[in-house]
This record gives C-alpha cells, structure tokens and sequence, in this order.
C-alpha cells in the first residue's frame, strides 16, 4: 500500500500523530478533524496515500470512492447527526485542498458553523 513518509494523514495512518479515531477498516481511517467548521467534522480518509480525487482512476479506485461516500451516512448516525450533514473533497490547488492525501469531509451538527 503507497505510504509517502512526509504526508500528516500516512502519519496519523501510521499511528505517528495522535488522532480522535471514529472509524477504522481495512481500507479507511476517520477521525475528527483538528480545527472543525461545524459542530461534528471528521475527515475519512482512504489508508493508501492518493494525492486528491484528481488522482483516482476510475477503474482503480471507484470501489475505495463508493466506500467513502457510503460511510458518511453511517457515521454522522453513529455521531448523533440526524438534521442533515454535508461532504466536501477540496480538491488540487484551485480547490483549496492543504493536505496532499485525499480525504473526504463529512460535517454536521446545529448551525451556525464556523464555515460553510
Ligand atoms: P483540506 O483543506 O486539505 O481539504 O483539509 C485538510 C483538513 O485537515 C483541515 O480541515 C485541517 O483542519 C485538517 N488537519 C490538518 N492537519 C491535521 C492534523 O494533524 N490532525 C487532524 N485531526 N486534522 C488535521
Ligand atoms: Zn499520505
């Protein structure tokens, strides 16, 4: 499985840096993210280190991709989440993503948020 040693998240993977964990499998991790915009914020985040969505394949990582977005609903249940939520991949440069392994953010909780 790719793992690039200088990635935050292949650190939190690995166990380096500390997470709020929510979620573990074969394939994914999901913990809460550090500086959340709603009430509830985690990141679910694919173990394999992909750079962002713009790196998939479709044929790849389609089965990785629907696991991701089928979790969200799971969690935000598991989570007390029940008015609504919403996901969000930030996607290369342009679209605004700051961490180079891809993650897909799922938030909800009362409003008002911080963002969003
Ligand atoms: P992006 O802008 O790349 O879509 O989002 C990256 C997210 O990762 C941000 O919301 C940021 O707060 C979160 N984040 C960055 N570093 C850490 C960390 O070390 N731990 C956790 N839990 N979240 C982080
Ligand atoms: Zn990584």
């Amino acid at each position: 499985m790719g793992v690039d040693p200088n990635c935050i998240f292949c650190k939190i993977v690995a166990g380096q840096i500390p997470s709020r964990k929510v979620h573990e499998d074969d394939e994914l991790l999901v913990f809460h993210d550090i500086a959340p915009w709603a009430p509830v914020h985690v990141l679910i985040v694919p173990k394999e280190h992909i750079v962002s969505m713009y790196d998939t394949d479709a044929a790849a990582h389609a089965p990785l991709m629907g696991r991701m977005m089928a979790l969200a609903p799971q969690l935000m249940r598991q989570l007390g989440v029940h008015n609504g939520f919403r996901i969000v991949v930030n996607t290369g440069q342009d679209g605004g993503q700051e961490v180079g392994h891809l993650h897909m953010h799922v938030m909800g909780g009362p409003r008002p948020w911080a963002k969003g």
